[in-house]
């Protein structure tokens, strides 16, 4: 069995072209393309109505907000930030780039999220934050990371690049941490083609974030700043970034945000047809999300008995034209760049170090035909045996 035309792991969504190509010409018409326009500013509060949140900022990445996040929380210089390995590159990048320490935990077995015990064995005196993943959607042990949050006086960020409208028995799950951070990058469900945003509770963090996202450059507070003015010396006022997100992929999102309902559902009857293809075979499993959480349909993971058939069936489906992905494999603890970290040991992960050998995504958008799905089962079946 081989597809005639490839099969890739996603296909992003689209706006309605129409809609999209009016909102271009408005664009071109106010003659304002960027630095917080119309668009963006619309967009943020479509997007936080969306999630049920107060407060979001948008980012012209994920990345950039992730790093904007971390300097947000002004943590001390050299501290250490405790993360998952099982994640992508760009939540432990997000710490070196703030000059703070990466420190590797493992992960829970069920979840495949930062483990809390691990957590707890991970801190030192010089540990001032966490940073754990919400991977493929699955909400993390938010209640003991908590806990453990408040117990050693830490700063929690949430990486939810893939939890776009994840609940927890109903509450968005940027309920938890100072600050969470979406991405809105093309392979994620929603997507402004680049880009993201930070949701946090603390409103006095927004004027941080939002002068952080642009060049750190003050925001002039009326009740603050009226006295004196700004003298010239504050007008910049902390090392910030160009994290802003242009007018044109502000309207994009616009357009597109009345889709991704329709998208889910459409990945939802995806995933119920894999999972039942999927339920009588031996050697395959498909994780459980825990009780209580809403899925995402960002990714559809599974994983295999051992690392010698997750390899055979990924080599299968690529001579079939299928591109499934090992994702996440390998370990961020396995890069060049943090391998000699003391937690990148593999003895200190050896959960996330099991998962990453065993783990595939399978192709997974709204458009996958029930059909290809039957085919990529039957090649699965023929890599397991
Ligand atoms: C996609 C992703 C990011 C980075 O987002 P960008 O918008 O691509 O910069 C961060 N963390 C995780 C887990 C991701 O999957």
């Amino acid at each position: 069995m081989k597809f005639e035309k490839p099969i890739l792991v996603t296909k992003p969504i689209a706006p309605d072209r129409e809609e999209f190509l009016r909102r271009v010409e408005e664009v071109i018409d106010s003659g304002w393309f960027t630095n917080m326009g119309g668009q963006h500013n619309a967009l943020e509060a479509e997007l936080a109505r969306y999630l049920a949140v107060e407060n979001l900022s948008l980012f012209n990445s994920g990345a950039t907000a992730l790093i904007s996040a971390l300097k947000a929380l002004d943590l001390p210089v050299g501290s250490e930030v405790i993360t998952t390995p099982f994640t992508f590159a760009a939540t432990p990048h997000a710490i070196a780039w703030n000059a703070l320490n990466v420190v590797f935990a493992d992960i829970e077995a069920d979840r495949m999220t930062l483990s809390a015990d691990a957590i707890e064995r991970a801190i030192t005196p010089n540990t001032s934050a966490i940073l754990p993943v919400h991977v493929y959607g699955f909400p993390c042990d938010v209640e003991a990371i908590e806990g453990i949050a408040k117990k050693h006086n830490l700063k929690v960020v949430y990486d939810a690049a893939h939890a776009f409208t994840t609940e927890l028995d109903g509450v968005p799950i940027s309920n938890w941490g100072d600050i969470t951070m979406f991405s809105f990058h093309s392979t994620k469900l929603f997507n402004t083609i680049e880009g993201g945003a930070l949701v946090y509770s603390d409103r006095n963090l927004g004027k941080k974030i939002y002068e952080l996202r642009n060049f750190g450059i003050k925001v002039f507070d009326p009740d603050e700043d009226a006295s004196e003015g700004i003298k010239n010396k504050d007008f910049v006022s902390n090392i910030g970034i160009n994290g802003k997100l242009n007018e044109l992929q502000a309207a994009w999102g616009r357009v597109l945000l009345k889709e991704v309902g329709t998208e889910q559902k459409r990945r939802g009857l995806v995933a119920d047809a894999y999972k039942e293809l999927l339920a009588d075979i031996d050697g395959i499993a498909v994780p459980e999300l825990p009780s209580g959480a809403s899925n995402s349909f960002q990714y559809f993971p599974v994983l295999f008995r051992s690392e010698a058939v997750r390899d055979r069936v990924y080599d299968r489906l690529l001579a079939g034209n299928v591109f499934s992905r090992k994702y996440f494999y390998p370990l961020c603890s396995d890069f060049s760049v943090y391998e000699n970290l003391p937690s990148s040991r593999s003895s200190n992960l050896p959960v996330a170090t099991d998962i990453a050998g065993r783990v595939l995504c399978l192709p997974f958008y709204g458009d996958l035909q029930a059909d290809d799905i039957r085919s990529i089962v039957e090649i699965i079946k023929s890599g397991i045996d």
